[in-house]
């Protein structure tokens, strides 16, 4: 394996090749909607690899421009493995790695400071479940806030675990920014855009009226559809997806 400038592998082998590849999409994805990531384009993405134990994570501070050379691959305990990291990335690996130990179903992590969402993380205030796109992607509860805590340390990835339930997608970081995350990095990618969207609506209600509860039927009907596709399982990569009934 050959090192390029930033002394991370310039290749990853055949089996990790594809989900290195993945990362690079969302990455590309992120940067082409603008204004969903802050002006430094500030960010990280994480994916958990076949097997459930390691993860490959951006390895660099910001999203733009990037290549499968920024990445570094990682044990779910912190560990890295193979690559190097930004000082900057090296604080934010247990933040990444804390949310794979406490949920195997999670496939992916997101983090970013989008404009919106941020507002709502700066005021320490949950985003309400107010947006009807969020319950499509089964975010029927109010988006919690971490407390505040340095970047990466202990304390910070304590007061994630504290708000991450069975079930939520998201979690917002006290006067910092937001953690996303999902089954596949797909979903996740697409959440950071439908969170920004729900951030911004939300505080815009806030100047006529304020955001308004949905409909108890619309949660539950989203709850009971969650339920059942929990019921079924994880699907791993070169595992049949099961059919809807
Ligand atoms: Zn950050």
């Amino acid at each position: 394996m050959s090192t390029s400038r930033n002394g991370s592998s310039a290749a990853w082998d055949t089996q990790i090749m594809p989900y290195a590849d993945r990362i690079v999409a969302s990455a590309d994805r992120l940067v082409a909607g603008g204004a969903v990531l802050s002006h430094s384009q500030h960010g990280n993405i994480s994916i958990r690899l076949p097997g459930g134990d390691r993860f490959l994570l951006t390895a660099v501070g910001a999203l733009a421009e990037m290549t499968v050379d920024h990445l570094a691959l990682f044990d779910v305990d912190g560990t890295m493995i193979e690559g190097s990291i930004d000082p900057t990335g090296n604080e934010i690996i247990q933040m990444h790695a804390a949310i794979y130990r406490r949920r195997s179903d999670v496939g992916s992590v997101i983090h970013t400071h989008s404009p919106y969402v941020t507002a709502w993380a700066i005021a320490n205030e949950p985003i309400p479940a107010a947006y009807e796109a969020l319950i499509r992607f089964d975010i029927t509860e109010p988006v919690p806030v971490a407390d505040y805590g340095p970047r990466g340390s202990e304390r910070s990835v304590t007061n994630i675990l504290k708000v991450v339930n069975d079930t939520n997608k998201a979690v917002l970081l006290a006067n910092h920014g937001v953690l996303v995350f999902d089954d596949s990095i797909e979903k996740a990618t697409h959440l950071v855009y439908i969170l920004e969207e729900a951030a911004q609506f939300s505080l815009l209600a806030k100047l006529v009226g304020g955001p308004k509860d949905l409909p108890a039927e619309a949660i539950e009907q989203a709850r009971a559809r969650a339920a059942e596709f929990a019921s079924r399982g994880t699907v791993r990569a070169g595992q049949p997806v099961p059919a809807a009934d």
